[in-house]
This record gives structure tokens, sequence and C-alpha cells, in this order.
């Protein structure tokens, strides 16, 4: 893996996220994907855990986050309007200690504006030394980069750590849209989340909106985002571009109609 590392046989795709009430695109979440030379495209929820563990994930996740701001800033170029660029953080990366510093590397060594930068990090980052872990994200906010929970609603028990993080977006789970139309529960659930993250303060975005139906309900719920294969797959960067130049954000269409 290390070695498909340094001779760039990964490479990236890019997932819309959607304004929910317009249609507008917000922006797109950065995935890795990875073509092993014999076996072929390998899912990351194959090698991500599997980088997570021999700790190839640190290397690789600031990687993802250069090339995506490289990227980000070629589309700038092309003319293609500021968009919000999410990418995930691994737990592993928010532990090191010199986080901060890599990251300031990558922003100043591609001159990317942190405002648009959303870095994603799983709700088990409370499962980390909590001081360290929020000292971090406070330096990651204060260099004007936001966080999102990503995962909402699986991981970790306690909610109590959502008063003391400096977050801004709530990434809903993907296992609440499941079922949505037909278990009442999961809608109490997922309204209940929605309302809790905007009373304190926090944009929502669903993960894995599929169905029409599922977009109304979210709709009906006051869900700001969503994303998902009713929006669109993750693109390649060309297909990414093509969409950027048709849809939505540059005119206000609605990207489900074009
Ligand atoms: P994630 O961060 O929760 O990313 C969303 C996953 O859901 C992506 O899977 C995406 O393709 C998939 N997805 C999006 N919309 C839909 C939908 O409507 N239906 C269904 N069934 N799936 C949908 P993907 O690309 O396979 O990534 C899996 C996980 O691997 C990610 O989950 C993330 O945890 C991890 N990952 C991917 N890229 C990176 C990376 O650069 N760094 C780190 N640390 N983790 C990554
Ligand atoms: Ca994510
Ligand atoms: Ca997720």
């Amino acid at each position: 893996m290390a070695h498909s590392l340094e001779q760039n046989k990964f490479h990236l795709h890019y997932q819309p996220q959607v304004d929910i009430k317009t249609g507008a695109l917000l922006g797109v979440e950065t995935l890795i994907r990875w073509h092993h030379p014999r076996l072929g495209l390998i899912s990351p929820a194959e090698f991500i855990p599997i980088a997570e563990q021999t700790g190839l994930i640190v290397p690789m996740g600031y990687w993802v986050l250069q090339q995506s701001c490289l990227q980000y800033q070629r589309w700038l170029s092309q003319g293609i309007p500021p968009f919000k660029l999410s990418v995930n953080l691994s737990l592993r990366q928010l532990q090191e200690t010199n986080l901060i510093s890599e990251i300031k590397n990558i922003v100043s060594q591609t001159k990317i504006n942190c405002q648009q930068i959303t870095l994603e990090v799983t709700e088990s980052l409370m499962l980390c030394e909590p001081g360290e872990t929020i000292h971090h994200l406070n330096q990651l906010n204060d260099m004007g980069i936001q966080i999102a929970i990503d995962d909402f609603g699986v991981g970790y028990s306690s909610l109590s750590y959502l008063k003391d993080l400096p977050l801004q977006t709530l990434k809903i789970d993907k296992s609440f849209l499941d079922d949505l139309l037909t278990r009442e529960k999961n809608q109490v659930i997922l309204q209940t989340i929605i309302e809790l993250g905007h009373r304190l303060g926090l944009k929502i975005i669903a993960e894995g909106v599929e169905s029409s139906e599922q977009l109304a309900v979210l709709k009906s719920m006051d869900c700001d985002y969503g994303q998902g294969y009713l929006f669109s797959r993750p693109l390649t960067d060309q297909d990414a571009t093509a969409l950027f130049r048709t849809s939505s954000f540059l005119d206000s269409r609605p990207l489900a109609t074009v």
C-alpha cells in the first residue's frame, strides 16, 4: 500500500453535497480510490481500516488533502466559483502532534482559502484524549477551517461532547435514512437529531440520500444539505468539472434536474 502511495496508484473522487431547499451545490467531499495493480479497484471500506492500523493513513490523509486543495485551485483557475471542499481526517491524524504544522504547510503551498475547507472527523474522536483533540480542533477553527462530525449517531453514545467541541456541521449517518420511509421511529430520531443540531447552531448534512421520497422527508424536516446517489455518485475530477460547468450553483438551477 505504501508503495502504491508513492507510485500514484491512488486517486480521488468527489461527491457533491447539495442544498436541500434550493438544489444548489454546496460543495464536494473528497473520497479516495485505490487501483491495485493486480486486484483492480479496492474499496476504501477495505483499505482504510488497514491504513489506520499500520499508520499509513497519516501520510495518505495529508496526500488526500494536498491533492484535493491542488484540484480545488485548478477548478478556481478555470473560472469555477468557490465552493466548499470537505476532506476526511482520520483519528490517527488528529492525534499527531504535528497535525497543525502539516496542514499549515499544505495551505501555504496550495494557497487555498481555509474558509472553504471542512474536515470531517468521526464522533469516535471523543475516545481519544479529549484535551489534545479539542486543542487541535480549536486551532483548525482559528485558521478558518470548519469541522464536521461524520457518521453522526452510530459510534459514540454520549452527546455531551457536542457542547465541548468547536463544530459547524453534523453529518447524519446513512443508516438513519435506510428504512426512513417504513419505520416511523427512524423518522422521529432523524427529526430529533436535526432539531438538536439546529439548536446548537450546527448545519446538518444527510448522507446516503438515494430516493426522491427520502429527499421529500428531509425537506419537510428542514434538513440543510444532502449527499447521495440521488444527486450524484462520487465523480472523477473531469466529471466533476463537467458538472460544475453545467449546474446549479452557477445559476441556481436545481442540481437534481440538470
Ligand atoms: P464516508 O466518509 O462516510 O463517505 C461516504 C461513503 O458513502 C462513500 O463511500 C460514498 O461513496 C458512499 N455513498 C455516498 N452516497 C451514497 C448513497 O447514496 N448510497 C450508498 N450506498 N453509499 C453512498 P466510499 O467512497 O466507499 O468511502 C467509504 C469510507 O472510507 C468513507 O466513508 C470514509 O470513512 C473512508 N474514506 C474515504 N476516503 C477517505 C480519505 O481520504 N481519508 C479517510 N480518513 N477516510 C476515507
Ligand atoms: Ca466523510
Ligand atoms: Ca459518513
